[in-house]
């Protein structure tokens, strides 16, 4: 594996990938629907064009719009709490939900099944785990264990003391239960004690209705109609900047952009560039894309690079999504480009790529931190995932490692290429 262009060399002095960092994380939070998000999208829309020198082609994404209007957790003294509706939580009844709260700790699928009689009726409280990490349980599995066992409520302890957490409850229209995110110290408070389980009111109202946003799509053609596409999604939660998750993704594909643009041209493949949003509500925005592909299509993107959370940390990690025949790939552009990369295999569904995957397109999502509890990553999806966190240098490593496997991957043979789209996770 050779590094034929000096990408690395462009990266080293783009000072536009720090600025971009900076004007998205300006933006705000960027949940979807809100006008951070329509900021950001427009900035994006414009530095895409100024990075690729085509003018981006915009697909609308229709999805369930949701927003909320206020929340509050009352404790058994009348004490009132902050909490933060997960995504697309439905609201409490009219006055409010008063029940009691069974803490099952970080929710393993043990705890959930030891309380299994404690749980109808009640309000489930469960932790919110660092999300990079090999065995991490998924807060949406939690909320929906929850769900199936008769629970009324659904309440996560964020880790960071004094914040909220907040994350998507995974529901998409119809049923479901209040569900918010709280902090630390909240859940410290609903500790079960000797006169039982504690009591509380949960006030939960959002606003629904049918809304829109977009993918956006920047075509840069290369000699064959097969395609890389270097994706990362704008979306993100209110109360900070989502700054590492993805402020980080999103200026780091620019910049990959930018140094890749004058030599698409001449590669096998080109590259597609893509902004996804609504990926905080369960993928959404990728889900329709991939979906509205053909089969051909599918057949013709060799490889999806996304780019999630790539700076709060100097350590990258590829996870493969169970297409192993790539991992000796991408080692090899990491080796080449000088810069230190894990591969992880197991299939995660924690951002974009995850829809390539499950369409048998090979796909990997490049992410810092991985296993590193001490990595500023702990913070993503607390109001403390803000700029100071991220260096400036890891957005650079990590632009410089992306645009070389893209190039790379523009470069190689079919029959590589083929290759990688044979899956070892069944083996
Ligand atoms: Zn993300």
């Amino acid at each position: 594996m050779t590094v034929t262009h000096d990408l690395a060399g462009v990266i080293a002095t783009d000072k536009q990938l720090w600025r971009d960092f900076e004007a998205i994380c300006d933006c705000g939070g960027r949940l979807a629907g809100t006008t951070s998000e329509a900021y950001a999208f427009a900035h994006v829309t414009a530095q895409g064009t100024a990075a690729t020198g085509v003018e981006g082609q915009s697909i609308p994404v229709p999805y369930g719009g949701w927003s909320p209007r206020a929340a509050t957790v009352t404790l058994a003294g009348g004490a009132k709490a902050p909490c933060q509706p997960l995504v697309r939580s439905v609201a409490t009844p009219p006055g409010g939900l008063e029940a009691e709260v069974v803490d099952l700790g970080r929710g393993t699928p043990e705890e959930f099944a030891a309380h299994a009689a404690d749980i109808k009726g009640r309000i489930v409280l469960v932790r919110h785990e660092l999300m990079f990490v090999a065995g991490t349980i998924h807060r949406r599995r939690k909320y929906l264990s929850a769900m199936e066992a008769g629970a009324v409520g659904f309440l996560i302890a964020g880790p960071v003391p004094g914040k909220l957490v907040a994350g998507s409850s995974g529901r998409q229209d119809g049923g479901g239960i209040p569900a918010a995110g709280i902090a630390p110290e909240t859940a410290a408070a609903l500790q079960r004690t000797a006169r039982g389980w504690p009591l509380v009111k949960l006030e939960i109202e959002t606003v629904e209705q049918p809304t829109e946003t977009q993918t956006l799509l920047f075509d840069l053609p290369g000699r064959s109609d097969d395609w890389i596409v270097l994706s990362a999604h704008i979306d993100g939660h209110d109360g900070g900047e989502s700054a590492m998750d993805n402020a980080s993704g999103v200026a780091t594909a620019l910049a990959a952009a930018r140094a890749l643009a004058p030599h698409v041209k001449s590669f096998r493949r080109g590259v597609r560039l893509a902004f996804f949003s609504v990926e905080e509500w369960a993928l959404t925005g990728s889900a329709q894309y991939v979906k509205a592909l053909s089969i051909a299509e599918r057949q013709r993107i060799a490889l999806n690079v996304n780019l999630d959370s790539v700076g709060g940390s100097p350590n990258l990690a590829a996870l493969t999504s169970g297409f192993g025949h790539l991992e000796p790939f991408l080692l090899g552009v990491a080796e080449a480009s000088g810069i230190a990369l894990r591969t992880v295999r197991p299939l995660m569904q924690n951002s974009d790529h995850a829809n390539f995957a499950l369409a048998g397109i090979p796909a990997m999502r490049l992410v810092a931190g991985f296993d590193d509890p001490n990595a500023n990553l702990r913070y993503v999806l607390t109001p403390a995932d803000t700029r100071d966190k991220v260096q400036e240098p890891e957005l650079k490593q990590a632009a410089t490692l992306a645009a070389n496997i893209v190039a790379a991957a523009c470069a190689a043979s079919d029959a590589e290429a083929t290759a990688w789209r044979g899956s070892t996770s069944a083996a």
